[in-house]
């Protein structure tokens, strides 16, 4: 006999799913996962869709790098998919400012650990030829260092993320790119916070040869679908001289079912692994949604909902530390210094899904992934606020909702 019982059918409720994310998935890219027949990863429809969803993804990144498609699985599959090139013993420079970098340069370690390397310390290895530069968290990763690295270290790697979602800060991407150049190094980026929300193109930026991304931030295809990645020709043929160890994870291997063979689009996909048509169709209504938004007014409208949610949370006597577009990292008023998880885990009960930072400062993350209204930005606004006053902060709710109101009325004159 076992213990173990059939349960009742899981139920999950409606949140509201305001923090870094995954964001809320629009019910279009629902439809299209659920209205999908049941067709195998060969037939003619879920390769045609592979297909477009890759020219799509070019698009959307503004790259002609061939090898741009999506790796089954979350953010850090893709970036697995990455950090791949990175073999052992190769010499390694990776700048961390949050919760995010840090996870990578964990991952940079692991891949460029020798044995006795990861003998000496399995979980948290500390190879040698790894250089990590650690910038506080609420500070952004800037050109002056990173260049004074990379000229130091001449490493054949170096890694930064594009947007650190953990402290919420916007890195020197241009200066990335420019110092990798200048020193000769190839550039990696984590470009997960960023794809869908910050409007730059792959191909402005020469110095980073990989960029991956994830399905469920800017993009907002949670349905648990594909990480985007890109590689140029540098990056190709550093893989295609020195290999890697992993086939799943392959660049040059798992592009085959997009349709990328020997550099070249080819009429259809040959299989690498079996690919859902459901998430297939999700991923490429997703990819439609954000196109037919535009890339460059999507990051208008971030910019624009981000300043109010600024605003009004500085209205409440928060203090915020961020400037990425697609969340607030603020610290609570003086009085409730301190409280920041028991207002987080409050807010959670009631289904408004906030965070807090996942790494020392304790401090409150709200995102606005997929809520660019007033209406949204106001009820999480609200819904804050009553957060904050329950625990007897005393904050003026109907001053910041005002101040919506005009912010708001004043865009909607000037326009
Ligand atoms: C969210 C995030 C990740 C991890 O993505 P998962 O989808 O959770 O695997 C990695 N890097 C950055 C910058 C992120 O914001």
């Amino acid at each position: 006999m076992s213990d173990v019982e059939i349960f009742p059918q899981l139920q999950i409720p409606e949140t509201l799913a305001a923090g870094p994310g995954p964001g809320n998935t629009d019910p279009r890219v629902l439809a299209c996962f659920s209205n999908a027949g049941l067709a195998d990863h060969m037939q003619t429809d879920v390769l045609r869709g592979m297909i477009e969803c890759k020219q799509m993804l070019r698009l959307l990144w503004g790259t002609r790098n061939t090898y741009t498609f999506g790796v089954g699985g979350t953010g850090f599959s893709g970036l697995d998919c990455l950090f791949s090139a990175i073999l052992p013993g190769d010499e390694v420079v990776a700048f961390t400012n949050g919760t995010f970098s840090g996870i990578d340069g964990l991952t940079i370690r692991m891949k460029a650990s020798g044995r006795e390397d990861l003998k000496a310390n399995p979980m948290d290895p500390k190879p040698a030829n790894v250089t990590m530069i650690t910038v506080p968290h609420g500070q952004s990763v800037n050109a002056e260092l990173i260049d004074s690295v990379l000229a130091e270290k001449k490493p054949k790697w170096a890694f930064m993320a594009h947007w650190e979602t953990g402290s919420g800060r916007i890195n020197d991407l241009r200066g990335f790119s420019d110092a990798c150049e200048r020193n000769g190094v190839m550039g990696l980026v984590d470009a997960v916070s960023s794809l869908g929300i910050e409007d730059f193109a792959i191909d402005d930026f020469p110095g980073v040869v990989g960029w991956a991304s994830c399905p469920q931030k800017g993009v907002l295809c949670l349905p648990l679908t594909y990480a985007p990645v890109s590689f140029s020709d540098r990056y190709i043929d550093a893989i295609k001289a020195s290999g890697c160890h992993t086939y799943v994870h392959h660049p040059i291997l798992e592009a085959r079912h997009w349709g990328i063979v020997d550099g070249k689009d080819v009429a259809a996909g040959s299989y690498h692994r079996t690919h859902s048509g459901y998430a297939v169709a999700a991923f490429h209504e997703a990819l439609r949604i954000t196109l037919q938004h535009g890339r460059t007014q999507k990051a208008r409208d971030y910019a624009h909902h981000e300043r109010a949610l600024r605003e009004a949370v500085v209205t409440l006597g928060c203090e915020v530390t961020s400037n990425m577009t697609s969340l607030v990292v603020l610290d609570l008023p003086p009085a409730l210094a301190g409280r920041e998880k028991e207002l987080v885990q409050g807010c959670r009960a009631r289904g408004f899904g906030i965070w807090p930072t996942l790494s020392e400062p304790v401090q409150i993350r709200i995102g606005i992934l997929n809520q660019l209204s007033e209406q949204a930005i106001t009820e999480i606004v609200v819904r804050f606020a009553n957060a904050m006053n329950e625990m007897g902060a005393g904050a003026d709710v109907a001053r910041a909702t005002e101040g919506l109101r005009r912010y708001y009325t004043q865009k909607m004159a000037a326009e």
